[in-house]
């Protein structure tokens, strides 16, 4: 077998890599496979139900490392592996790593056409408008976290039919599920793995509290995850169901992300890809042991020829068979520059406004000469949007240590209310990115403690009150920065795991959302969907080029924990003030009466109904955020 080191080599990248189609082909008359594998000195495919049979691929004398078998007949749902035979004489039996069906818990692989399985209607799906930026609003959710509660009026429980349930709510009558979604204003779902991933046996207990996970463990890059499905053995229901939702997503006016985990695998030596070619797909030292750059047991080297055409064959399967709006990528600093140009160019082609976003972190053991994929290479990066993790930090302190606060929670230097500024101009201290459409403005995601917990960790002992307040003036800060804005679905009702910062297997008690918060807390809820109406009206917010926002921006006064900027677009002045401290800030008003839009505590009691118009003066209480509009 050829060592590790020269399959990472540009000679053996040129001298087998393959561009054509690749995976199984089903039709009912006959079934096409094709296995890249270089390696390999001997590749079969082990087929059938109950009785098997093994046939020989055939090596493909014009592709080099590629393997191929046309099989006449109907094999419509069989199962099959492959079976490797290596120089050394090992053999490995294998999932297919391009599957796109496989039995309950990823394996084995299926036949069938993925393309054959659709609701009623899907064929006639269009891909959606382009977005204005001041409108676009990305909700993350889990399918458990939204589903799974015992009490939430939905029949389908932890699954994705859970979220195609419409009119659903709770025992007290809180809305859940889809109409919660609905009813947030926000444009645009993603959704934490939806592929196969390893951790939960989808054929063991699936009932509340019984098992748990994020879903950050990849099994099957184009399977659909089992356990969401509502017959996790039947390889068709799931491809189904998966569909059902996104259908259905769409036509409640939303657009669907997919979080995807190119970066690393579940395990390294039951990877299909490793198992197939054993040591090209992962990035390896000179000792042959793996580098773990993720702190998941392995890398994948996305520089590595047959990996970048792997994720945007992936990728592209997605968008086309499952009609995607846009990915989110996790560790996105793992992969490099060339292969997500490379991504980028794949999927405009199949759908131009294309949404994608990362996590941009500088991570990784990328080979000499490869540029990793992170925040300060951005400008290389046009059409992916980075996780701003300076605003975050500057924002509710860092997530390194539960002391550490933001400029919300209690941090409102000189310094940190400057940095809070740039990042409302979606213009980070790094100046790494190319517009402010890069910058993902968020205060709360998946990830370590929710804004709620977190407040109350750097906070000891403070009041509901306070902490609403704090929550309020993130949410506030958040819908009037330039950006991309992003929010932990909750986060309007101050979610809490109960000060759980790292939830990725913790039970459902912990991570389900608990929709009746939404009674605890209504003025919270109410807020945030008058901040998106407001975003979206004032048009100023669809600009993202420096030159523009700096055009339409001015800073009109900023001291220590106090921010007030002036916005003038479309004919309109506006001036929001920003008020981190707890004491009242009167601000000198510009010359002219202001009508007050929206305060944070004090919302008009009827729609069309307004506040006063003020002059000379804003009375900006503390921690306290108020946008008012030159009307003289
Ligand atoms: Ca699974």
């Amino acid at each position: 077998m050829l060592d590790f080191a020269r399959m990472h080599t540009q000679a053996f990248n040129d001298q087998y890599a393959y561009q054509g189609p690749l995976g199984m082909c089903y039709s009912p008359d006959h079934t096409t496979f094709r296995l890249w594998s270089p390696t390999a000195s001997r590749v079969q495919v082990s087929l059938g139900q109950g009785q098997k049979w093994l046939l020989d691929l055939q090596a493909d004398s014009q592709h080099p490392g590629l393997w191929f078998l046309d099989l006449q007949g109907n094999f419509y749902l069989h199962d099959y592996n492959y079976l490797l035979t290596f120089p050394d004489g090992s053999v490995h039996e294998t999932p297919d790593p391009y599957a796109v069906a496989a039995r309950a818990n990823g394996k084995p692989s299926v036949i069938l056409d993925p393309l054959a399985i659709s609701p009623p209607g899907w064929s006639e799906e269009d891909w959606p408008a382009p977005l204005d930026q001041g409108r676009l609003a990305i909700c993350e959710i889990h399918i458990r976290d939204l589903t799974i509660g015992p009490d939430n009026g939905i029949f389908h429980k932890g699954k994705f039919l859970g979220l195609t349930e419409p009119d659903t709510q709770t025992d007290q009558g809180h809305l859940s599920g889809l109409a919660y979604l609905k009813s947030l204003g926000v444009s645009h779902i993603q959704l934490m793995p939806c592929f196969d991933f390893a951790s939960v046996d989808e054929a063991g207990d699936l009932s509340f509290n019984a098992q748990y996970n994020w879903g950050y463990d990849p099994e099957n890059y184009n399977v659909v995850e089992g356990s969401y499905a509502s017959q996790p053995d039947d390889p068709s229901c799931r491809i189904l169901e998966f569909k059902t939702l996104v259908q259905t997503l769409h036509q409640a006016g939303f657009q669907v992300i997919m979080d995807v985990v190119y970066n690393h695998v579940y395990k390294l030596e039951e990877s299909p890809l490793h198992l197939t070619v054993p040591g090209y797909y992962f990035r390896v030292q000179d000792n042959g042991v793996f580098y773990d750059g993720t702190g998941c047991g392995n890398e994948t080297a996305s520089e590595q020829i047959m990996f970048r055409k792997y994720m945007i064959d992936s990728l592209c399967y997605w968008a086309q068979t499952y009609h995607i709006d846009g990915f989110r990528f996790d560790l996105m600093g793992i992969h490099d520059v060339e292969t997500m140009q490379a991504v980028r160019q794949a999927l405009e082609a199949i759908n131009p406004h294309i949404l994608l976003l990362g996590e941009g972190w500088q991570m990784g053991h990328h080979p000499s000469g490869v540029l990793g994929a992170n925040q300060s290479q951005a400008k290389k990066l046009p059409g992916f949007r980075f996780f701003n993790d300076q605003m975050r930090d500057a924002l509710r302190g860092s997530n390194f240590g539960h002391q550490a606060k933001g400029w919300i929670n209690g941090d409102t230097s000189l310094e940190k209310t400057q940095q809070v500024y740039h990042n409302i101009l979606g213009q980070p201290d790094h100046g790494s990115y190319l517009d402010a459409s890069q910058s993902v403005i968020y205060t709360e995601c998946h990830d370590n403690a929710t804004l709620y917990d977190k407040l109350v960790q750097t906070l000891p002992g403070i009041s509901q009150e306070e902490a609403v307040k704090r929550q309020a003036l993130a949410l506030s800060i958040q819908c009037f920065s330039f950006g991309t804005l992003f929010f932990h679905a909750g986060q309007e009702m101050m979610r809490t795991k109960g000060g759980d910062s790292n939830s990725y297997q913790s039970p459902d008690s912990i991570n389900a959302l608990d929709y009746d918060r939404a009674g605890q807390y209504p003025a919270l809820g109410q807020l945030f969907r008058r901040l998106l109406e407001m975003r979206s009206a004032m048009g100023v917010f669809s600009l993202t080029s420096y030159q523009e926002i700096a055009q339409a921006v001015e800073l009109y006064r900023l001291e220590e924990g106090c921010i007030a900027y002036k916005l003038k677009y479309g004919g309109q002045v506006y001036l929001v003030a920003q008020n981190a401290c707890t004491s009242p800030w009167q601000l000198d008003l510009p010359a002219g009466e202001w009508q007050p839009l929206l305060t944070q505590w004090t919302l008009p009691e009827e729609p069309g109904q307004a506040f006063s118009p003020v002059r000379d003066q804003l009375a900006v209480e503390g921690l306290e955020s108020i946008l008012v509009q030159q009307i003289a």
